[in-house]
């Protein structure tokens, strides 16, 4: 499980999060709504290590110091960006690899007396990325520039750079922004697939439908502070997130 607890962040005197808790259950698919300027992505780069922030992080009985993107990283967990972030310099399958480096540290020396076993290695990892590929459906593109993919190819690359990383957490914001019905339903059925495989799920997202078909459960977001937990069913029979809604 992954528990934060009193999350805030500021920007100057203005709270962007405040004291934000929540649970997030192993194997569960959580939804996380809000009006924009609610705080949803400010949240996540909270929990991330990106901004800083206050409060305090637990990932699986391990207390997770803030403010160290390393830390909830190493733990198991990982995220993609509202604004998908893809180095468009390297091929499909680079930026892929990216998450999945090569951690051995046996430095360059050593790399060369061991090279059979580094190059078995590297064939290891480039399957593994070719794998995530195909999984978000880029396969085909593998050795292409990453630059000049079609906006939903591009989420799809980060979120096959997410998942070649064997995440134990993934975060996602706003995957289905800019993503057509069909397109939409597609991640949808990915994102299931991924919590079949045991990922635990966290999403930030807009499209209410898309959440009710994946979310056991939802956490509402208004000016940076939970406004309801429950439920999709629950949360929108709630007076307050229909008031949050109406009021955008
Ligand atoms: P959401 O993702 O729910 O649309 P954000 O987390 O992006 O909302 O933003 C929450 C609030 O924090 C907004 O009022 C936004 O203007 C403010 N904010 C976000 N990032 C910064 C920043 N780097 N500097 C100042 N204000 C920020
Ligand atoms: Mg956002």
């Amino acid at each position: 499980m992954l528990r934060a607890a009193d999350i805030s962040v500021h920007y100057g005197g203005v709270y962007a999060v405040k004291k934000v808790s929540f649970e997030l259950r192993e194997g569960e698919v959580l939804g996380i709504v809000g009006p924009n300027g609610s705080g949803k992505s400010t949240l996540l780069n909270a929990i991330g290590g990106l901004t800083r922030s206050s409060g305090s992080l637990d990932i699986d009985g391990t207390a997770i110091p803030l403010n160290r993107p390393a830390r909830p990283r190493r733990a198991g967990f990982l995220r993609t960006f509202q604004t998908p972030q893809v180095f468009t310099e390297l091929s499909c399958i680079e930026n892929v690899m990216l998450s999945a480096s090569d951690r051995r540290g046996i430095g360059l020396l050593g790399s060369f007396l061991s090279r059979p076993f580094m190059w078995r290695s590297e064939r290891a990892r480039i399957d593994n990325a070719k794998a995530a590929l195909d999984r978000v459906g880029l396969g085909h593109l593998a050795n292409r520039s990453a630059e000049g993919l079609a906006y939903g190819q591009n989420r799809h690359l980060e979120i096959a750079r997410a998942i070649a990383a064997k995440p134990k957490y993934l975060a996602m914001d706003e995957p289905s922004a800019g993503l057509n019905q069909v397109e939409t339903s597609a991640l949808a059925n990915l994102i299931k697939s991924f919590a079949a495989d045991g990922v635990t799920i966290l999403v930030v997202d807009h499209k209410i439908d898309f959440l009710r078909g994946i979310c056991s459960r939802m956490l509402v977001l208004q000016l940076g502070e939970v406004i309801a937990d429950g439920s999709p069913d629950e949360v929108f029979a709630n007076p307050a997130v229909v008031d949050a809604y109406l009021g955008v």
